[in-house]
């Protein structure tokens, strides 16, 4: 494993920045709301709030009570009837939750109100018409016994129609309402007025800390309980006569739970499969303002902070450590991330679940998988290195064989035997000769890794490419006698080139090797070299093996061999011409193949000649 320290960590802030960008642009999706939807429901669900003496109840006018009491069309009566009853158990309030806004015969209307007018703190409703900016008032009979009238809109979500919130101010053709439970909530305070500022709302003392949201009115999250608020129905109200007290001190929400009558049905996030009738939702409202149970969607500004810091965090996690510890952290990340909202809950926050999670998990993931692809990546540099260490030895001992077998071979004979004065001659300037080859081969060697590794300056001196050909040329003929390959040279020109004539020297010569090797006997093999522009065109042509494109392609490719190569007994590495490129390239130049299997090679050396230099850059 790499030693963490020794990363760039800018790169894994980086992607977390892009992650984190990623993450806050979906939280900000209608996808996303829904998502936040459905977990802010199951959390309401999973913490529900504690359960004292509820303030509330509902009077109910369900199915049994419309069945026996004439229907819908005998509503008023029965209202009046079930006021009556209701009036003596003295409930701190009443609201009723019905609009009473037309006529509906003089007898029925007029019990009615005498029966409204016995109840001390009476509040009715009204709503806006849908789409004509009208508000539906009390019917004008009514509206001397009532105390207040509150709107009974509760505000479907858009995205999915469940009701969460409910504002608790709404205007509409100049007249401004608040909702019915908060009227409720002040007569039953014994408060004359609502005192009201952008932050919040006062009533008799107490403070609803509910502000204002621009043209989203006041805005106010409902904490439905998780136990139904208790009810009375008007046929157990007429006709079982303890029940009355079961509303004794109470506020009362009158209203229709019928399922075939209440079409001011809302899901909610405690419904589960029938939606909860719109009396049971202002119960709840009221609940929540007298239990002051009130929840705060958290601010962006915290929202993008708490997933730039999940971000950075899971950044630094991944820049400074590595394996499962990164990996550990990094799903104690997620899981921060995940239980965040539900932290929050707790203090009455409402966090989002999808922008932190998204930056979370999206943040570890990448992170992670970068910090993968670095370790594999430098797992892999570390076993190209070791092979190309093993490779070197190879070929150290593969092409410095031969001067040595030469040099031991020749030490054998002298020592062994009588031989006349001239061959002893013969054999020691052979070793002398064979000996200065094998260390040329070995700085040769050791300088071409050198300045693979950017150890090495080349050296830059002025040698004439002619002298470097011949040289070569001798060398290489006794090779080329034994498979009887005619060595000529063509057209040398006397430029001069700028650089290293040792590695020059190598370079030329295994280029000359490599087609006497890959020559069969009876063919020739040619070297010129010739002056175009300011570039010496240096060519070795031969009547060899030849080779095909796609091996055209990959020779010179470190440890390469073409079949041919390998199929035609020749000894070799595959190491040559990637340091005849190398040399190539660090003298300014490069290197030009044209092949055809069975038909010869060309390698074409193209440097820049030293004269095309300037004369400043000559070192000596
Ligand atoms: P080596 O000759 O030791 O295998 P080189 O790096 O010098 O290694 O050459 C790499 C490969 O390129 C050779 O193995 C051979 O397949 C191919 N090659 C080089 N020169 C010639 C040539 N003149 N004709 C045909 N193939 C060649």
């Amino acid at each position: 494993m790499p030693k963490p320290a020794s990363r760039p960590i800018l790169p894994y802030y980086l992607i977390a920045a892009l992650c984190l960008a990623f993450a806050l642009i979906a939280g900000w999706t209608p996808l996303a709301g829904r998502i936040d939807n459905y977990h802010y429901d199951w959390t309401l669900r999973l913490y529900p709030p504690a359960e004292p003496a509820l303030e509330s109840a509902i009077l109910e006018i369900d199915d049994l009570t419309l069945l026996k009491y004439g229907g819908a069309r005998n509503l008023r009566r029965t209202l009046a009837l079930a006021l009556d009853k209701l009036a003596p158990a003295r409930p701190r309030a009443v609201a009723i939750d019905l609009i009473l806004a037309e006529e509906s015969g003089k007898d029925q209307d007029q019990t009615l109100a005498a029966a409204m007018s016995r109840i001390p703190n009476l509040v009715l409703s009204s709503d806006l018409v849908p789409n004509a900016d009208q508000w539906e008032e009390p019917y004008p009979l009514f509206r001397p016994a009532a105390k207040a009238v509150g709107h009974v809109h509760a505000d479907p979500d858009r995205y999915d129609g469940i009701s969460r919130e409910v504002q608790l101010e709404k205007a509409g053709n100049r007249v401004r309402r608040w909702a019915l439970a908060l009227e409720a909530f002040r007569l039953a305070h014994g408060a004359r007025d609502i005192i009201e500022s952008d932050a919040d709302l006062k009533i008799g003392g107490i403070r609803i800390p509910v502000p204002r949201r621009g043209n989203r009115g006041r805005p106010m999250f409902i904490r439905y309980r998780g136990r139904p608020i208790p009810r009375v129905s008007i046929r157990q109200l007429l006709e079982e006569p303890g029940s009355a007290r079961k509303l004794t001190g109470k506020v009362v929400f009158v209203g229709v739970t019928s399922q075939s009558q209440a079409r001011d049905r809302l899901m909610t996030p405690v419904s589960t499969i029938t939606p909860m009738p719109g009396v049971e939702i202002h119960a709840h409202i009221y609940e929540t303002i007298a239990q002051k149970e009130y929840l705060w969607p958290a601010s962006n500004v915290s929202i993008v902070l708490a997933c730039l810091m999940l971000a950075m965090v899971t950044a630094t996690v991944f820049a400074f450590l590595t394996g499962w510890q990164a990996y550990g952290v990094g799903a104690i990340q997620i899981l921060w991330a995940h239980s965040l909202p539900h932290l929050l809950f707790q203090s009455g926050i409402i966090f989002p679940l999808l922008a932190p999670a998204a930056s979370a998990w999206l943040s570890v993931i990448c992170c992670a998988a970068w910090q993968y692809s670095v370790t594999r990546k430098q797992l892999s540099k570390s076993e190209a290195d070791r092979s190309r260490y093993q490779q070197a030895i190879h070929f150290v001992s593969h092409e410095m064989r031969s001067p040595l077998t030469a040099i031991q071979g020749s030490s054998e004979l002298m020592s062994r035997y009588n031989l006349s004065e001239e061959k002893r001659r013969q054999i020691a300037q052979m070793i002398n000769s064979e000996s200065k080859r094998l260390a040329r081969m070995i700085q040769a060697f050791l300088d071409v890794e050198r300045l693979g590794e950017g150890q090495m300056e080349l050296k830059r001196e002025p040698f004439s490419a002619r002298d470097v050909i011949i040289v070569c040329l001798e060398r290489a003929r006794p090779l080329a006698e034994k498979k009887r390959i005619q060595l000529d040279a063509g057209e040398l020109s006397p430029e001069e080139l700028l650089g290293d004539r040792e590695l020059m020297e190598y370079a030329v010569y295994n280029l000359i090797t490599n087609a006497v090797k890959y020559s069969p006997p009876e063919t020739q093999v040619l070297v010129t070299a010739s002056r175009k522009g300011d570039r010496l065109h240096l060519a070795v042509r031969d009547q060899g093996i030849g080779m095909d494109e796609k091996e055209l392609k990959r020779i010179g490719t470190k440890f390469y061999r073409t079949r041919g190569a390998e199929k035609s007994g020749e000894a070799g590495t595959g190491i040559g011409l990637s340091i005849v490129h190398q040399i190539v390239e660090h003298h300014g130049g490069r290197m030009e193949v044209s092949s055809a299997p069975g038909r010869g090679s060309c390698f074409t050396i193209i440097v820049p000649l030293h004269a095309a230099k300037p004369a400043a850059e000559v070192k000596g």
